[in-house]
């Protein structure tokens, strides 16, 4: 392991100041430690962010709710309004990796986090390492994507993100440029031949918060994992909708671990769109959810699970399970 040097910070400016290509911020360190510790990436410096206690809160207005940065994913998981209002959120944290890791990973970490494809975390220099060659795609690929978006076949990793597109947040992020805020989408992006990563954020900028609007609606998380808890989703789905005397109304439903990024079912959105949803309409929901679905060699057995999962988060919606 490269030596690197580790630098508290007590100011968010402080922190803006030491940004640069060869230094990474330290938020809970629960995918950034392992990954300096098994050679995968060499920083020279760390900026441990810990201290800054005004990223560490989660705020509830009129309009919405704002969450800090460090805010962790076990005070996600708890907030009593957040569970109320948002849901889904909730819900994404509490079944994200396990309680002593949701008490240390934060939120900005957490959108941030890398890939998990066992060749990127192996010895492979992988197309996303900057390789020539994606290993998955004709190796070892049982949870790898079924939607085609790069040339890089692994899936986005995080539970929360999926909840937060699905609910329209904003990431604000602020930087040597000033301040700017993203859509979720904006911000987690399939990778290009020219960013081999699975965001947007540039190496000068920090995550400093996300808000999520207030709105009328309902919101639900759904996870399959291959054991019943500490698992990465197989797939997960993340539904929000407004239900208006039986129609359900702005219907987001957004798929995790099948793709590079949380991915919008829009067409399954549209489908159920100003509709009652029944038994029916939301297995054809599921249906659209996965037409346009290629998957590799071992991984068909997920187009089942998320046909089934669109179905069965949709009408728990309705029926204000969730
Ligand atoms: C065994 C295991 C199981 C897991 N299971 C799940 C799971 O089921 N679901 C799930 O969603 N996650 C899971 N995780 C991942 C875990 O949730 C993430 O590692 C965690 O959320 C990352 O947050 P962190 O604060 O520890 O980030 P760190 O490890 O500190 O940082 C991660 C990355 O984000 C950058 N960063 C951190 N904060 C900021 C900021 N504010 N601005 C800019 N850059 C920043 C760092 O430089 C680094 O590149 C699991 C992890 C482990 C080890
Ligand atoms: S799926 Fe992506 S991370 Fe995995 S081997 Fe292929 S290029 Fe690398």
């Amino acid at each position: 392991m490269q030596p690197f040097i580790h630098i508290d910070v007590e100011q968010l400016g402080e922190a803006l100041a030491q940004l640069a290509p060869n230094a990474r911020p330290l938020a809970g360190g629960t995918d950034l430690l392992p990954l300096i510790k098994e050679g995968l990436i060499a920083p020279e410096r760390l900026i441990n962010l810990k201290a800054l206690a005004a990223l560490r809160a989660i705020r509830v207005d009129e309009a919405g709710l704002s969450i800090g940065a460090l805010t962790t994913l076990a005070e996600l998981e708890q907030h009593p309004d957040v569970r109320r209002h948002w849901t889904a959120l909730a819900e994404a944290a509490a079944l994200s990796a396990s309680p002593q890791l949701r008490n240390m990973a934060t939120l900005g970490g957490n959108l941030l986090q890398q890939a998990r494809c066992w060749y990127y975390r192996g010895d492979f220099h992988c197309w996303l390492k900057g390789g020539t060659h994606c290993h998955a795609r004709d190796g070892r690929n049982d949870v790898h994507a079924i939607f085609e978006q790069s040339p890089c076949v692994a899936v986005y990793p995080s539970d929360p993100p999926v909840a937060l597109l699905a609910l329209d947040a904003e990431v604000q992020i602020v930087g040597a440029q000033g301040e700017r805020r993203l859509s979720v989408a904006e911000l987690l992006q399939a990778p290009s031949e020219r960013r081999r990563a699975l965001h947007t954020l540039a190496d000068d900028e920090l995550i400093v918060g996300v808000r999520v609007p207030r709105t009328g609606g309902r919101s639900h998380y759904l996870k399959a994992m291959d054991r019943a808890v500490w698992a990465y989703a197989l797939v997960s789905v993340a539904v929000a909708a407004e239900i208006d005397q039986g129609a359900a109304r702005n219907v987001r439903i957004v798929l995790g671990g099948v793709a590079n990024s949380p991915l919008r079912a829009t067409s399954a959105e549209a489908l159920v769109e100003g509709r009652a949803i029944d038994a029916a309409l939301a297995h054809q929901a599921g249906e659209a959810a996965i037409a346009a679905a290629t998957p590799l060699t071992h991984n068909r057995y997920k187009l089942a699970l998320t046909r089934n999962l669109v179905a069965q988060a949709l009408l728990d919606l309705v029926a204000g399970g969730a």
